[in-house]
Formats: structure tokens, sequence, C-alpha cells
């Protein structure tokens, strides 16, 4: 049996999520359908809501509605301070530690040619002028470390030395190829105080 296409084509976008598969698909549709249409439709005006008004902060790339994010507007933000990151997750995770008090720059990925993903995908033209401009005292890179996290790290570990800016790097506690999203807020406050210089 066919399902009505409009059904069909409902199971058809939820297959766009990560982790979601026809069978999964399916299941959301018809719950939403039987017993969810109020859900369904706060659902679909808080997607189309999304997409439309969320954008990248110019300065560190994370998600914002306007031109700068909260962390970045933030005047008590110590903004001599930047932390490297992979996603807003990881600045999610930072800031639940409730250790860190400088600013945050999201790569939004990690270096990975293969995949094309090369340092202007990461932004990293607008981290090499932003450490150029002499307001960026320290670095903390904190972009895991998996294969691509190290690639990642060790770029931007050349493009803050040609700046002069010294780089430091979380450690303790982050496990052998893990993502910090996954790390406890504890854990990764220990692993912020315990931030080591960065060299090659
Ligand atoms: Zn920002």
């Amino acid at each position: 049996m066919k399902h009505a296409p409009l059904v069909e084509s409902l199971i058809e976008a939820f297959t766009c999520l990560p982790g979601v598969g026809p069978r999964s698909a399916q299941r959301m549709a018809y719950a939403l359908l039987e017993r969810g249409r109020e859900d369904g439709r706060q659902l679909a005006g808080a997607l189309t809501a999304a997409m439309d008004g969320v954008r990248h902060c110019q300065r560190c790339r994370n998600y914002a509605e306007h031109d700068l994010c909260p962390i970045c507007q933030d005047p008590r933000r110590d903004a001599g301070l930047v932390c490297i990151v992979a996603s807003p997750a990881d600045v999610l995770a930072l800031e639940q530690s409730g250790e860190y008090r400088g600013h945050y720059f999201v790569l939004m990925g990690q270096l990975s040619p293969l995949d094309g993903i090369g340092p202007r995908e990461l932004g990293l033209d607008v981290l090499e002028q932003r450490l150029n401009e002499g307001q960026i005292q320290e670095l903390i890179l904190a972009t895991g470390t998996t294969v691509e996290g190290e690639a990642t790290a060790h770029y931007v570990l050349d493009l803050a030395r040609e700046a002069g800016v010294s780089v430091s790097r979380i450690a303790q506690g982050v496990p052998m190829g893990g993502d910090l999203e996954f790390v406890d807020g504890a854990t990764l406050a220990q692993a912020l105080r315990g931030r080591r210089p960065f060299s090659t």
C-alpha cells in the first residue's frame, strides 16, 4: 500500500535528519498525524522560524539571531582569550562547566580535506584576520583529539604563531578520540584549568 502523497512527502522529509532512516521517519510521521497535530504545527513553525532567523555570529561563527551572539556581546567576558571549538555543542559543554569566561571561535567542523572541508570552510581566514587585529592574547584549543581534531589544532597553531599569539590546549580528562560534547562539565572544567602550552 502506498501512502497518500502528503504523508509520503512528510516521511521523506524526516529522513533528512541525522540517524533517521525510513522506518523511524514513518513512525514520526504517524505519531504526529495520529496524536500530535498541534505538536506538529509547532514543530513546523519552529523549523521555519529557525531556518529563516538563525545565522552565524560575525565574530565567533556560533549560531546567532543578530550580527553578534550573546557571548560576543557580553562586555564582562574576556575578549583577549579565545577558545577554538568544533561545534556549538562544544560551546554549550564549556559554558556548562562554569569555568570559562573568555570568547569562542566555532569552526563548525574540523579540517577534513577528503570531505572537501578546508581552512576556508572553517572560517580560519576570519580567525587569522582576528589574530592579526591584536586583541587576542591567548588561544585555547579544544578541538578534540580525533585525527581531524589534531590536524585542525596544528593548523590553528601555525596561524597563531605567525600572529605571535600564545596557544594552549585543554588536555586532562578529555578522552583520546573523544568529542567535547560528551565530556561532563566537571571534567571539562578540570581540563580548562589544566591547559598546557601547545607546540609541535
Ligand atoms: Zn559570537
